[in-house]
């Protein structure tokens, strides 16, 4: 038997979430039938607020509700600015502790296939941060797979003769077509404290 239609509907909202199928949104819907009163509430409640309350950090692209956690403390170096192409990668990096400056979150990684640009993922916009904060170094966080390689070099020209901006990214430790959300704690640290600069001029390989 088909589940009845205001089942239905719930099971096609599970389904809208990243990997949930339909066995398990069949499953979160008959469970949610099943919450108290109070613990219908409160998941409404929370839903409701997760959704109008969060804005997204104009700067870094963090996720935030009342202000930016990360742009806000002065205690972080503003002239170092790791660059990433997902938010979720900066809670990756923090929860590491090895990192004290501040973040950009590109709109995703140069793809001319896909019709990525520059000025769509928002490197002009990094660009005018980096001159804004007088930005001392860009530590590129990106994925290692042919778009994110792409977009590190792209960057690193941007500032290849320019010997105030050291660009960097990270090095050893982290496997080949691996994103950073998929890392342990101590592989990221140590990537971090191994991070290679790229725009150096006698850098054969990117001239
Ligand atoms: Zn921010």
């Amino acid at each position: 038997m088909e589940p009845i239609k205001t089942i239905q509907d719930l099971i096609d909202c599970y389904k809208k979430l990243p990997g949930i199928g339909f066995k398990t949104a069949e499953r979160l819907s008959y469970a949610t039938l099943n919450l108290s009163p109070e613990e219908r509430e409160e998941f409404i409640k929370a839903l409701d607020d997760a959704t109008n309350k969060v804005k997204r950090c104009p700067e870094c692209g963090t996720f935030f509700d009342t202000e930016c956690p990360i742009c806000s403390d002065p205690k972080r170096n503003r002239e170092q600015i790791m660059v990433v192409s997902d938010s979720k990668d900066i809670l990756t990096i923090e929860r590491t502790n090895g990192f004290k400056g501040h973040y950009f979150t590109l709109k995703g990684t140069l793809s001319p296939l896909k019709n990525r640009t520059p000025d769509e993922i928002g490197i002009p916009v990094l660009r005018k941060k980096v001159e804004t904060d007088k930005v001392k170094e860009l530590i590129l966080a990106l994925p290692t797979d042919m778009e994110g390689e792409t977009t590190a070099l792209y960057i690193a020209n941007i500032y290849k003769n320019n010997p105030d901006i050291k660009v960097s990214r990270l090095a050893y430790g982290i496997p080949v077509g691996t994103n950073l959300e998929y890392l342990d704690n101590l592989t990221i640290a140590q990537s971090i404290r191994g991070r290679v600069i790229i725009n150096e001029k006698d850098n054969k390989d990117h001239e």
